[in-house]
């Protein structure tokens, strides 16, 4: 983000609004801490990390718990709607500020979406397909030159959806969570193929979610849900540095044994478990990232108070190329492990399950 220029900042309207806001505190934007797993009700709970805003820098401390018994990671206390709305403004989560392009590089692009779509066809040709928390639609665009007879369907949480539309990369434009019972009952039985790529973490109860995703599902229509997985090596070495925790704009980590456990309980057969495809090359160079970000100056942000001194700039733009070297050596590392990674179980960081409902 470009720093304002000191006469602008004082009548800056997104910072007036932020200093409004954190006037009153950000206490306010947590609910009460639970005392246990949202998942399977155990009150077996241990710490798993506490953490910063590590990509904006937004004021505030967030706690990420974890299970005993199932191993279902959430936050806690959870944000208000208010508190997430207040950490995910001035927020793209497809190309998050804050994030150096080697690091940006690693995540999904037009090639890998084509890869993803491709995977489906052994499940037929579909008729119409729901992608949720499709974001610019990207997938769906992309996924439409695999299947051009498809009709493709998008819905986020945010307005972006309808840019999307209107760009024509999706027929239908939804905003809002499946959890909503007005969002599900409109989309209900009208889909061939529903895919939830990497939108479980933002959902505030992602079983009502997954509920909602499989009714939107004709009878014997196929749901694709890819995640990170919580359970991988780098997640646990890495600890908040690992990109996928996400503090404070992700809510709930779920491992893969629930996410089964939890189709399989809802009807559906599991049809593919995958762990290498959906592994993306950047743990090592996003962590050294956050960390250099994190320990540089910080830059200047409408949720400032002052801004930085010229002093404070200069190194922070010094310190920011000295050690972009250091970033696309970490990037290369990324993707020369990818493979090795990919391979062997518990070092992917994530996993995908194409399951069809069957009731
Ligand atoms: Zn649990």
């Amino acid at each position: 983000m470009p720093p304002l220029p000191y006469a602008s900042r004082a009548c800056d309207p997104r910072r007036i609004a932020y200093a409004a806001e954190l006037a009153q505190g950000t206490d306010r934007f947590h609910e009460p801490r639970r005392e246990n797993c949202p998942w399977c009700g155990s009150a077996r709970l241990r710490t798993r990390l506490r953490a910063p805003d590590l990509l904006q820098h937004k004021p505030g401390r967030f706690a990420l718990d974890q299970c005993g018994d199932c191993g279902h990671a959430f936050q806690n206390p959870r944000l208000t709607p208010e508190g997430l709305a207040f950490y995910r403004r001035d927020h793209d989560e497809t190309g998050p500020g804050g994030l150096p392009h080697q690091v940006l590089a690693a995540r999904r692009d037009r090639r890998r979406h084509r890869a993803d779509a491709h995977l489906m066809r052994n499940v037929g040709e579909p008729e119409s397909w729901l992608d949720v928390g499709t974001g610019h639609a990207h997938f769906p665009a992309a996924a439409r030159e695999v299947f051009p007879y498809t009709s493709f369907d998008g819905l986020d949480p945010t307005p972006r959806v309808e840019a999307a539309r209107a760009a024509g990369r999706i027929e239908e434009a939804h905003i809002g969570h499946l959890a909503d019972p007005h969002i599900a009952d409109r989309l209900r039985g009208r889909y061939d193929v529903v895919s939830v790529f990497h939108h479980l973490a933002h959902a505030r109860d992602p079983r009502a979610e997954l509920r909602g995703a499989l009714g939107a599902l004709r009878p014997g229509g196929h749901l694709l849900v890819e995640l990170p997985d919580p359970r991988s090596l780098f997640a646990l070495l890495l600890g908040k540095w690992w990109l996928p925790h996400g503090q404070p704009r992700h809510l709930h980590l779920l491992p893969l044994h629930n996410l089964r456990a939890e189709l399989e309980s809802a009807g559906c057969t599991i049809l593919v478990t995958d762990r290498r495809t959906p592994h993306t090359p950047n743990d090592l160079s996003a962590a050294l990232a956050l960390a250099l970000t994190h320990a540089l100056p910080a830059p200047d942000t409408p949720w400032r108070d002052t801004p930085p001194g010229p002093l404070s700039r200069a190194l922070r733009a010094i310190l920011s190329t000295a050690t972009t070297p250091l970033v696309a050596a970490a990037a290369a590392a990324d993707l020369l492990l990818s493979p090795l990674l990919r391979r062997t179980p518990g070092l992917s960081n994530g996993y995908r399950i194409v399951a069809r409902r069957d009731t």
